[in-house]
């Protein structure tokens, strides 16, 4: 038994959450899967109530009785303090030593692309960010603050250890998908320091799997390469900075952030599904979010876990409800998020006749 927590959050996250509910729910139903949902009040709303965000039993009991969590976005204007999301999301990141940020950007339609020329080969990037170290942690100072001298310092920490499970994870996923290739992405000509750890560690990892191709690549430079010619790219694999930034490219690239998945994960202790929008007040409670970010996240979730049919069913719906225009506003739709997920729904099982219950 599988058992997953889903959060709904904050903004579009509760519009979102229930399609991606709705479409988990019926793909339980359709392939017969062995998986549990709860849904957990936590976000902005219950902060204003009751001033809490999460609370330790909370935390333990996501950590050691659920498998999984899916989360919608968090963030509300009401509450002028975001430290509340600070200490939901990065609590639960760090807590749960979540290191690997997977996001992959799979063009689902070339009319999606943002390119003049798309390439005929389509874009398939796998994207590994580091997710616990780099320079998020917050650790600095300020010195002389708010005078005309102030010195702020913001460090960036790279551990040998930090560095070597996230390279290797990107490897071990190139190699059980027989992808071509794991591009390292850094600025080691002007940050030598952690650039030479990346690099040695890279190159030694690289060693115990000689069937994938390596490369390695200046940010800058693949910035302007993933615009140029993304087919040329498979795996990525990067820091927490450069993969926030460069994910969001690849992102727009293959359909936009209403269309983007990720997944926070520490192999065989614990995951959590979002999408890479966030709660999008400006459109919260219009009906008109794209819940396809969340969709793809439980398709993610059902991979993961190792619900293959499912995943691909996931997959091969919602790209069809793309092709038929079952699309929201962001897409050129006029269809409501509500819709979109009824209709990813209704044809799940359509899509897999072979996997259908007799
Ligand atoms: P955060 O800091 O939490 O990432 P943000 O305001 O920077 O939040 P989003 O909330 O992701 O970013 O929204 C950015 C823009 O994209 C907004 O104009 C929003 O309406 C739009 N947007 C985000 N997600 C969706 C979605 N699922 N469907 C349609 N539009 C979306």
């Amino acid at each position: 038994m599988l058992r997953v927590a889903v959060i709904p959050g904050d903004g579009i996250g509760i519009e979102v959450s229930r399609e991606a509910t709705r479409v988990l729910e019926r793909a339980i139903t359709v392939f017969d899967l062995d998986i549990e949902l709860d849904q957990w009040d936590v976000g902005a709303e219950r902060f204003l109530r009751d001033g809490i965000t999460l609370t330790d039993a909370e935390f333990r009991t996501l950590a050691e009785d659920r498998d999984a969590i899916l989360l919608g976005a968090l963030g509300d204007p009401r509450v002028k303090d975001e430290s509340y999301v600070r200490d939901i999301l990065l609590g639960l990141r760090l807590k749960l030593d979540l290191y690997i940020n997977y996001r992959p950007c799979v063009l689902p339609d070339p009319s999606l692309c943002p390119l003049k020329d798309v390439p005929a080969e389509g874009i398939h990037l796998d994207i590994f960010r580091e997710n616990t170290e780099g320079i998020y942690l917050n650790l600095g100072g300020v010195f002389r603050e708010g005078m005309a001298d102030e010195v702020a310092i913001q460090e960036s920490v790279n551990t040998h250890r930090g560095v070597e499970r996230i390279v290797r994870a990107a490897f071990q996923f190139a190699a059980d998908r027989g992808r071509p290739s794991v591009t390292l992405v850094d600025k080691a000509n002007a940050m030598p320091i952690e650039g030479a750890l990346w690099r040695r560690v890279f190159d030694v990892v690289a060693q115990d799997y000689p069937e994938v191709a390596q490369n390695t690549m200046y940010v800058d430079a693949m910035a302007m390469d993933l615009v140029r010619r993304p087919e040329r790219y498979s795996v990525l694999v990067t820091s927490n900075l450069f993969g926030d930034i460069i994910s969001d490219l690849a992102a727009e690239l293959t359909g936009g952030l209403g269309l983007a998945p990720s997944a926070n994960i520490h192999p065989g202790r614990h995951a959590l599904f979002e999408p890479v929008h966030g709660s999008a007040p400006d459109i919260a409670g219009l009906g008109t979010a794209n819940p396809i970010g969340a969709i793809r996240c439980a398709g993610l979730l059902l991979e993961y876990f190792g619900f293959e049919a499912a995943a691909v069913a996931v997959e091969t719906t919602v790209a069809l409800s793309i092709r038929e225009g079952q699309t929201t506003a962001d897409l050129g739709g006029a269809r409501s998020t509500q819709q979109v997920g009824e209709w990813i729904c209704d044809n799940l099982d359509a899509t897999m006749p072979s996997t259908q219950p007799a």
